[in-house]
């Protein structure tokens, strides 16, 4: 049987439990085959082992040796036979030695320094083995200088494969049928010094391994449930992928996935191996998969990573129309100073370069270049070289980048809409990923905007919402109702980050907790700025977050400047209030223009017939290109409600408490019997239609007198409804006549008045005969519809409908707009 190559990091092996779990893992494993072993320094041996090199290369040893007793602990806290105890207290003997006669010498060679690096993985292969024997499994610890040999590039040593797997061969005939605990990390020259293969490299020594053992497959076990979209120290809701190809692998982890050393993946490209990445922690995950053939996502980007403390160097000629053209030399000087170069770009005719180079050498090779152009530097042809740093280098990786089209407008509109300056960008040859250089200040913020950019996670949506009222409150309800479902059937997730009413907010980036929201809001200091107790922090901060939205639920006429604070930092706004839609003509057309300027959307479908979708019917028929020649419509849920309440002969006052208690009034309801909020969704409508009116040219006639409506007190106001008995008996003249009562708008282009609303008798056959409660319609006769209009019928009034339609809204930003913003005129 083949046999299969395990490897466990420091992570897996940072506490006694932990080596008892892998233990386990190893138990359970050689019970399917044959398995070897490959293990890195336990927990954080290395960095103590750095840290205490650096002490002692300034001399200082109390830290090298708080640093080496920390190294020592972490071994010794495990239960250890006599004689591996013994060995182990040699090794750390032996290292404290070397550090020491760093201390006199006050320096350390790269030789020194992977000896003394060493000393990890060799502690770590005699605890392993110990602790395996101590539970019955027949191990040995293997020394890996034993057979991988490499050049003398210390630090990141080059390993001579075919030698070293001559040498594997001849050592693997002494492991009998004993499991090989084998040390990651560490190898030898042919002259026998110790190198190391690089941080991480224990990943790669594994791959070597079971290249050159043949093996069915290596498992590389650590801390996450796989190669996951995104570093999850930097994206919370980072999730593994499930199978990924070699290549996307290996470009994934030459930029900058820590999860796996960046040679890893090359010993498997040529065996075709299987590697799995699996979970010490959580070991029934099903972890990443990684072969030649990869996923069959063909559309997806699959994970976005990053390399930070690097530098740009930009070197520019005076001018860039004329003179000698610098690219070639200067790409000439920075490869013969072997430093690795992430990217350079040059301008077309040469005369203007970037290159990003790891931030430590980047003076160095800054240097370099100045010697190259020393010709050009002389006769002040030159700008200053300039090294700004430090910067990061983002990737986006996917198999599938190279066929799908505007990646790179995708990504930068997303990182434009943050905020985010891109310095330079890059597309890799293969087109498997395409890379950016930010600020390193930024570098979270541009992870977790291009993680949610390319879905490669729940599409989220991030809520402020205004008004906790009956729409507000309802909606708050839903999401915490659907947020789960949504999530898992739909790939979306509505969060709401902010809640404010006339005098407080409360705002939380990381969402607000549904349930306790408004108790928490009333708790919060009243504030009163220009945008009542919004701050501009809260927008800024919310601009930042997965698709923004201001989701605006009160009934305020005073708001259109906070719709464009929201929308000049690309904040969509959502929403149910009707006011800001008719203000003056100049003033929407502002409101639109700004919109349009950010990318931000407007979306307001709940403002005519709640959930209904009218607006949504009236810009596709607009957008078709038919001509609307009238609509008519029940539009105010209330009236509608009322007139079908009158016309079973309840007494006007009850009908109107009734519909107060149950959400279908605005607060106050003069205005819904004095027609002026059908008034005004009478009015949005002919605007959606191009009609250029102001609230003055709509004609109102109110369904009950002027005088009545004119009474503030919203409680006098009723009673003095309960006297007005002539409208009841209007309506039962009607129905003598067969007519029923019904409050109709009419918005007619070749009428005049262009738009009316007002009480009317309708005959049966009437779209609105048969209307019932608070039903609302919407009939639009067009061209296309010439005799049978096109009618939208059914609950058109109501918080949780209005709510149901307001989140509808969201949604659809959500699911459509995130990255490309489409305006809405
Ligand atoms: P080990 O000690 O097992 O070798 P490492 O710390 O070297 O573990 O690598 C695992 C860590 O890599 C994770 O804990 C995670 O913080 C980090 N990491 C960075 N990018 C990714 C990514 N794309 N997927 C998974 N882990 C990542
Ligand atoms: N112990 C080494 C390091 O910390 C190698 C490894 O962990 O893979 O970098
Ligand atoms: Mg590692």
């Amino acid at each position: 049987m083949t046999i299969r190559v395990l490897k466990f990091g420091g992570s897996s092996l940072a506490t006694p439990a932990r080596v008892e779990r892998v233990v386990g893992l190893v138990d359970t494993e050689r019970g399917q085959g044959p398995v070897a072993v490959v293990v890195s320094a336990l927990g954080k041996s290395t960095d103590w082992l750095v840290t205490a090199l650096d002490a002692a290369s300034l001399g200082d040893t109390v830290q090298m040796n708080a640093a080496v007793n920390a190294f020592a602990q972490i071994a010794l806290a495990n239960e250890l036979d006599k004689t591996t105890e013994t060995e182990v207290r040699r090794l750390i003997a032996t290292v404290l030695g070397q550090l020491e006669a760093v201390c006199v010498l006050g320096e350390a060679s790269l030789r020194t320094r992977d000896r003394i690096l060493s000393a990890g993985e060799l502690v770590s292969v005699q605890v392993v083995a110990s602790r395996l024997r101590a539970n019955h499994l027949t191990a040995q610890p293997v020394d890996a200088r034993q057979w991988l040999v490499t050049d003398g590039r210390h630090g990141e040593a080059r390993v001579a494969i075919a030698e070293s797997t001559v040498q594997l061969h001849a050592l693997r005939d002494r492991w009998a049928d004993d499991i090989p605990v084998v040390t990651g990390f560490i190898a030898r020259t042919r002259e026998g010094h110790t190198t190391t293969l690089g941080r991480n490299g224990s990943d790669y020594s594994a791959t070597l391994l079971a290249a050159g053992l043949s093996a069915s497959e290596v498992q590389i076990w650590s801390d996450v449930s796989g190669v996951m979209t995104a570093d999850p120290r930097i994206v919370a809701d980072a999730t593994p992928l499930t199978h990924l190809s070699y290549d996307e692998a290996l470009e994934l982890a030459t930029f900058g996935a820590s999860v796996l050393h960046p040679r890893t993946i090359l010993p498997l490209l040529e065996t075709g191996i299987l590697l799995r990445i699996r979970n010490t922690l959580d070991p029934d995950s099903a972890g990443t998969r990684v072969d030649a053939a990869g996923g069959n996502d063909e559309t997806r980007a699959t994970s976005v990573t990053s390399l930070e403390a690097q530098a740009l160097i930009d070197v520019q000629l005076q001018t860039l129309d004329a003179g000698p053209r610098i690219a070639e030399r200067v790409h000439r000087a920075v490869q013969e100073t072997t430093e690795t170069v992430w990217l350079a770009t040059h301008s077309a005719h040469g005369q203007a370069m970037s290159i990003v180079v790891p931030e430590v050498v980047a003076q160095a090779v800054k240097a370099a270049i100045e010697t190259a152009l020393a010709l050009e530097i002389d006769r002040g042809e030159l700008k200053p070289i300039s090294v700004h740093g430090p910067v990061s280098l983002l990737t986006l990786v996917g198999e599938a980048m190279g066929r799908t089209p505007n990646v790179a407008g995708q990504l930068f509109s997303a990182l434009g809409r943050v905020g985010i300056n891109v310095r330079t960008i890059g597309q890799s040859a293969s087109a498997r990923s395409i890379s950016c250089v930010v600020d390193s200040a930024v570098l979270p913020l541009a992870v977790r905007t291009v993680h949610t950019a390319f879905h490669l996670t729940h599409r989220r949506a991030s809520i402020l919402l205004l008004g906790k009222g009956i729409v507000g409150g309802a909606l708050l309800g839903q999401i915490a109702e659907q947020v789960q479902m949504l999530r898992e059937q739909h790939d979306v997730e509505p969060v709401v980050v902010g809640l404010a009413d006339r005098t407080r907010a409360l705002f939380d980036p990381h969402g607000i907790t549904a349930g306790t929201e408004t108790e928490r809001l009333a708790s919060m200091p009243q504030a009163a700025g220009a945008w009542g107790p919004v701050t501009e922090a809260m927008l800024d901060e919310l601009a930042t977050l997965p698709v923004p939205i201001l989701v605006d639920c009160t009934a305020s006429d005073t708001l259109a400047p906070l719709y464009k604070a929201a929308w000049q930092r690309g904040i969509h706004v959502v929403a149910a209030n009707k006011k800001p839609l008719t203000l003056s003509l100049a003033d929407v057309a502002d409101l639109r223009a700004t919109a349009r300027r950010s990318h931000s959307d407007w979306r307001y479908e709940t403002t005519v017939g709640a959930a209904l979708p009218v607006i949504d019917t009236l810009q596709h028929l607009v957008r078709t290109g038919d001509s609307v020649t009238r609509i008519q419509g029940s539009l105010s849920g209330t009236l509608g409600y009322l007139c079908d309440e009158l016309s079973a002969g309840v007494p006007l006052g009850d009908a109107v408490r009734t519909a107060k208690r149950l959400g279908f009034t605005e607060p106050r309801p003069q205005e819904d019997l004095a027609g002026t909020d059908a008034a005004r969704k009478a009015l949005i409508l002919a605007r959606e239609l191009g009609l250029q009116l102001e609230m003055s040219d709509v004609v109102i006639e109110p369904l009950v007198p002027a005088e009545l409506l004119d009474i503030d007190d919203v409680d006098t106001f009723l009673a003095a409804l309960d006297t007005h008995t002539a409208l009841a008996e209007q309506v039962a003249a009607n129905r003598r006549d067969g007519k029923v009562l019904r409050y109709i708008a009419t918005v007619d282009p070749n009428a005049t008045p262009k738009l009316h609303v007002g009480p009317v008798a309708v005959t049966e056959g009437h779209p609105a005969y048969s209307l019932r409660g608070p039903a609302s319609m919407v009939a639009f006769s067009s061209r296309r519809y010439p005799d049978e209009p096109l009618v939208v019928q059914g609950a058109g009034a109501g918080g949780e409908v209005t709510a149901a339609g307001v989140l509808a809204d969201i949604l659809r930003l959500a699911m459509t707009n995130d990255t490309n913003p489409v305006n809405i005129d």
